[in-house]
């Protein structure tokens, strides 16, 4: 919208009639892009109401999928959403900020006003700095604004953080007055700098993008280290907050900023995708998840240069979407839902592990069909590891074609035992047999999937201390900012810094910056 209620209320035939052609085509043209916008969302319901294709859940498309835009039971108000500048908000008055709360004001209209004290809003601090927000140019003639008849209108105070440098380390708080300043122009319209907002991908409904925060960009980004690689919870991170740095936050100003950092991160899936399936070779994994009950998974997809991940049903939908268009080498365990893939490798740490525990059984004929799987495995383990250290000794799978043979005719022969594991192992030989030995062609890809289980390893200890998460937009924000953390280390570099600025930008309404790259 190019015209806020301010600007609007301003207009009237006598103002209209004072502008001069050029000026009031100018004016013509934003009233007309502001009245399609405004029609238009007045005849947007769900059935109509567009999604850009890059922010549907990717399990959707195939099979409509478990529906995400529903039961967003956790988007309870918040002080922080409460936060959140309407557009249509009466101003407050323009007392500095740090003198009293703004919505002391007798005449308002209903519901929490802007800068309204929360939970998260009773401190005030002294500002170090104050920054003053113009606005550029007249929104009604639309020239450019150098009057000095500026007054402050309304403003609020951020708390953010001061990044130490090497020669000064230390972990500062530091805290912002922001000042919005109205701006009288020649023709006689008053302008008014307002607070940035971004766009919020629609999977993560009821989470705002904006610069209207008490939590600064630097601030948040802690906020998300505290929750997701330092695993603290809510309560836990508020305690920190208070004990370590004297800063009160209520615990929904801290839930609903690590909400809004996974929604500025959101436009990274894009590019973290494509990263995906331009990689040679992939690993993929899953782990239980549960979402308010729901037993969802946790799905890791990763190559040498990003992570991916997902929170999402058990189903192949999920594999077929996120790897459509992926030719490379996917190494995963046997589940089902990977093996429609045909360039397929496997673990072997999961096959050794079932072959050992048959090896030791009681059963006799366990015992020897493990054992006799296990020698040959070793056999070709060895052969692999001996191909990667020295100059080439041949062609892996002619060389042990013989002892290939044997364990095929052995997983035949045991097939149809009565003895439960012994058969589910020879039947797992035999189903996956390419993809088992596909790494005797290529004896430098790995023989373990153990890079996907690292990487769901610390996301595990996060779900035992958490029991997952509550909501669709929690599960899709912990995924988001997961993703970006991990690709981020990867490649190198500590995400915060990224993080922050891409809070910064986004809430102003830019693009997400790009992601760090591996070397730079
Ligand atoms: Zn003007």
């Amino acid at each position: 919208m190019h015209l806020n209620d301010h600007s609007l209320r301003q207009l009237d035939d006598a103002y209209i009639q004072s502008l001069d052609p050029e000026a009031l085509r100018g004016l013509s043209l934003r009233l007309l892009a502001d009245l399609k916008e405004a029609r238009d969302r007045l005849n947007q319901g769900p059935e109509n109401s567009s999604r850009p294709p890059s922010s549907r859940v990717p399990w959707e498309r195939a099979s409509g999928g478990r529906p995400w835009g529903e039961d967003i039971k956790d988007s309870k108000p918040t002080v922080e959403s409460a936060d959140a500048k309407p557009a249509d908000a009466k101003p407050a008055d323009a007392k500095p900020v740090d003198a009293k709360p703004v919505d002391a004001k007798p005449k308002r209209k209903p519901g929490k006003q802007p800068g309204a004290p929360g939970i998260g809003r009773t401190q005030v601090f002294h500002a170090h700095e104050e920054q003053p927000h113009y606005p550029e140019v007249c929104a009604g003639c639309g020239r450019r604004l150098e009057s000095a008849l500026t007054v402050a209108y309304t403003g609020f105070q951020a708390v953010d953080l001061h990044w130490a440098d090497p020669a000064n380390p230390g972990l500062t708080l530091w805290v912002i007055d922001h000042r919005f300043y109205e701006v009288a122009c020649a023709c006689g319209h008053r302008t008014r700098a307002e607070a940035g907002h971004g766009e919020v991908d629609p999977l993560l409904a009821g989470v705002e993008l904006s610069e209207w925060r008490l939590v600064g960009p630097g601030l948040a980004a802690l906020l998300v280290a505290l929750a997701l690689r330092f695993r603290l919870s809510r309560a836990r991170i508020q305690e920190f907050l208070d004990e370590w740095l004297g800063l009160k936050l209520s615990i929904g100003t801290i839930h609903q900023t690590i909400h809004e950092a996974g929604a500025a991160v959101a436009p990274a899936e894009e590019e973290l995708v494509q990263a995906v399936l331009a990689s040679d070779l992939l690993h993929a994994d899953e782990t239980a998840w549960p979402e308010h009950g729901q037993p969802l998974w946790l799905w890791v997809f990763l190559s040498a240069t990003v992570t991916l991940y997902y929170v999402a049903g058990r189903g192949r939908e999920l594999v077929e979407n996120v790897l459509d268009g992926f030719t490379g080498w996917l190494m995963s365990d046997g589940w089902i839902a990977y093996r429609h893939y045909p360039r397929r490798l496997r673990c072997w740490a999961h096959l050794i592990r079932k072959a050992l525990g048959l090896a030791q059984s009681c059963d006799r004929e366990a015992r020897r069909f493990g054992q006799q799987v296990l020698k040959i495995l070793e056999t070709l383990m060895a052969a692999i590891y001996a191909a990667r250290e020295g100059p080439s000794t041949g062609h892996l799978p002619t060389q042990h074609a013989p002892a290939l043979a044997e364990l095929r005719a052995a997983c035949g022969q045991h097939q149809n035992s009565d003895h439960r594991k012994t058969h589910a192992l020879a039947v797992e030989l035999l189903n996956d047999w390419e993809a088992i030995f596909q790494v005797l062609q290529h004896p430098d890809w790995p023989l373990t999937n153990n890079a996907a289980e690292r990487a769901l390893r610390h996301w595990v200890i996060l779900r035992k201390l958490s029991s997952g998460t509550r909501t669709p937009v929690g599960s899709r924000g912990v995924a988001l900012l997961a993703s970006v953390i991990d690709t981020c280390r990867q490649r190198g570099h500590a995400p915060w810094r990224y993080l922050e600025r891409t809070i910064a930008d986004r809430r102003a309404g830019l693009p997400l910056p790009p992601l760090p790259q591996l070397g730079e």
